[in-house]
């Protein structure tokens, strides 16, 4: 029996956000082996098309929809979860998440990643591509803590993926650390282990953020693929990201994660 069973992926792309393969069927084959549950997450538009060269267009947004609605019924022994990975942008307002996505989409679940630095959107660097900076590192804690503080998002990806540019942590990124660990557990929002960044070799998930982390017994962990193929799902970067977790004896709540948002459907 896969260690997986009870760890429903809940960070999964598709063919549509222009850097992934797959469509919600193809995804659905893959997990089925493991798990009745799976959450999509693909990267969210925005209405202006901003970041537009990492995801659909906003006008798919109802299409994207429509394929994980036909993925389920094609797979009605599994229990599929409709949600996006989304930045938080100032200007947007609350609404544009709780009223558009949330409510006119029928979104079932927000995921907040922090993929830019800052809340100046004509500033703002990519977590890839930024150079070692301590105030675009502090841009990122922020958008994070945001993140965390909005009471919008499920749970937030990669909260350690600040760290790419950086191969040592020093002091003031371990103080950044406890500043998001803490963050989370009074908001009561999972952070995630991320096997995107196993996969891609880059320098998360961080394990001193993880030791770290393991010294606060109520924060909430969830571990995801951020799979952006099929035979991502449960394969060995996944397996890689889920150690780290059980050998640090961190909580693992996907599952109760996904079966809050589950309880919460509208549909
Ligand atoms: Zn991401
Ligand atoms: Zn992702």
């Amino acid at each position: 029996m896969s260690v997986f069973k009870d760890i429903p992926n809940l960070h999964t792309h598709t063919k549509l956000c222009k850097h992934a393969a797959g469509v919600p069927e193809e995804y659905c084959a893959e997990a089925e082996k493991v798990s009745n549950i799976l959450g999509f997450s693909d990267h969210c538009p925005f209405p202006d098309g901003r970041y537009g060269k990492e995801r659909m267009e906003f006008s798919e947004l109802k299409h994207y929809c429509q394929l994980i609605e036909q993925a389920s019924e094609k797979y009605p022994g599994m229990q599929l979860l409709a949600g996006a990975e989304v930045e938080w942008c100032n200007d947007m307002g609350r609404n544009f998440y709780n009223e558009v996505l949330l409510g006119e989409f029928n979104l079932d679940y927000l995921v907040g990643s922090a993929h830019y630095s800052g809340f100046d959107l004509g500033n703002q660097e990519h977590f890839f591509y930024q150079q070692p900076s301590p105030d675009v590192t502090r841009d990122f804690v922020d958008v994070t803590l945001k993140l965390i503080e909005s009471g919008i998002f499920t749970y937030v990806a990669h909260p350690d993926a600040f760290m790419v540019p950086y191969t040592e942590v020093t002091k003031e990124h371990e103080s950044m650390f406890r500043e998001i660990i803490s963050a989370a557990i009074q908001y009561d929002v999972p952070l995630e282990i991320n096997a995107g960044g196993v996969r891609t070799k880059r320098s998360y998930p961080n394990r001193v953020f993880w030791e770290i982390a393991s010294e606060y017994p109520t924060l909430q962990t969830v571990v995801n693929a951020d799979a952006h193929k099929p035979e991502q799902l449960y394969n060995e970067d996944h397996s890689t990201a889920l150690n780290i977790a059980l050998d640090l004896k961190l909580n693992i709540c996907n599952l109760s994660v996904a079966q809050n948002i589950i309880k919460g459907k509208k549909k």
